[in-house]
């Protein structure tokens, strides 16, 4: 297992280091404290249906709310709670809050849906990730099929690891997302040998559908593959209504993007439920 690796990476001081690993040294300590003082934030963002606007998914995305530098954005600390095995720990939290969070909202009266976390490729490396899972669904109650765990396609280059730990995760009765899709050199042939659910098409893609043929051209190559696998595809970063029709014609599965809402905290999204679900209707 690589949990815990790398703690002695940043222990000794020296007047050579840059700022930038004196930096790291600071956060690092910071990040610790972080996981006793439970300084996380789960904010979710919603994922849509393409044809009825109805919400099929909510994203959970971490921050870090740090006593004096505010709200941390996940690129910012997830790199160094990986390099010193923090993220283990992180990882754990943010499974175990979001699946007891979606068992709540279900038992609130909320109607059902997904729940999506993203997972570090050290955790998925790691032959303990399955109990974890199987522990985060026993202690919350939450039916497995309303958790869902993405995975980026780098993960699943390692197919020696990555077909049986997927068959092994979705016997669960989980689902899995391949995240960010498109942007890594994973073997399209290898994809229908992965247990998998969805592919999410990187929001780099989506971007571009307004500017450039090419752009919008992958896009559809990859919603026709996923379908031709029998996989539902989900865009990322969907901004402007164009990106939406284009997504429409091209039979796009799910939408996911800032035109529907930015990730929210849950007690704004309880609170703005029937807004949100209006606002989302209206789009249409
Ligand atoms: P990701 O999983 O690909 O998440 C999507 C990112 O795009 C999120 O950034 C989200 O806020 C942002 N986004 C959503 N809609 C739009 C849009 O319309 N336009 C634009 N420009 N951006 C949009 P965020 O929350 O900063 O997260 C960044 C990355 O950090 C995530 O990328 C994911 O790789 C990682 N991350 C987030 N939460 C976790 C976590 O709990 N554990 C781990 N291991 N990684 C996490
Ligand atoms: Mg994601
Ligand atoms: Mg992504
Ligand atoms: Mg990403």
């Amino acid at each position: 297992s690589a949990k815990g690796r790398g703690l002695n990476t940043y222990a000794l001081y020296s007047p050579d280091m840059n700022i930038t690993t004196r930096e790291q040294i600071v956060l690092e300590s910071s990040l610790r404290k972080a996981i006793e003082n439970e300084e996380f934030r789960l904010f979710y963002q919603p994922q849509v249906d393409i044809s009825t606007g109805e919400l099929k998914g909510v994203e959970a995305l971490v921050r870090w709310m740090h006593p004096s530098k505010g709200l941390i954005p996940p690129n910012d600390f997830i790199p160094i709670a990986e390099e010193t095995g923090f993220i283990h720990q992180i990882d754990t939290w943010v499974l175990r809050t979001a699946c007891r969070q979606n068992k709540k909202w279900q038992d609130q009266g909320f109607p059902h849906f997904r729940v999506s976390v993203n997972l570090s490729s050290m955790e998925f490396l790691d032959d303990g990730l399955v109990d974890v899972v199987k522990e985060a669904l026993n202690e919350s109650g939450l039916d497995p099929k309303y958790l869902d765990l993405e995975i980026t396609e780098t993960m699943t280059m390692n197919v020696d690891h990555a077909i049986p730990m997927l068959r092994n995760l979705s016997s669960l009765g989980i689902q899995i997302s391949i995240d960010d899709f498109g942007t890594g050199y994973s073997s399209l042939s290898y994809l229908k040998n992965f247990s998998i659910n969805r592919l999410k098409i990187d929001q780099s893609f989506v971007r571009d559908i307004s500017k450039d043929a090419n752009g919008t051209n992958i896009v559809s190559v990859i919603i026709a593959m996923a379908h031709s696998m029998n996989l539902e595809v989900v865009a990322e970063g969907v901004e402007q209504k164009e990106q939406l029709r284009f997504l429409q014609v091209q039979k796009c599965d799910e939408v996911q993007g800032y035109y529907f809402s930015r990730p929210i905290p849950a007690e704004e999204f309880e609170q703005s439920f029937p807004e949100l679900i209006a606002k989302v209707k209206k789009l249409y």
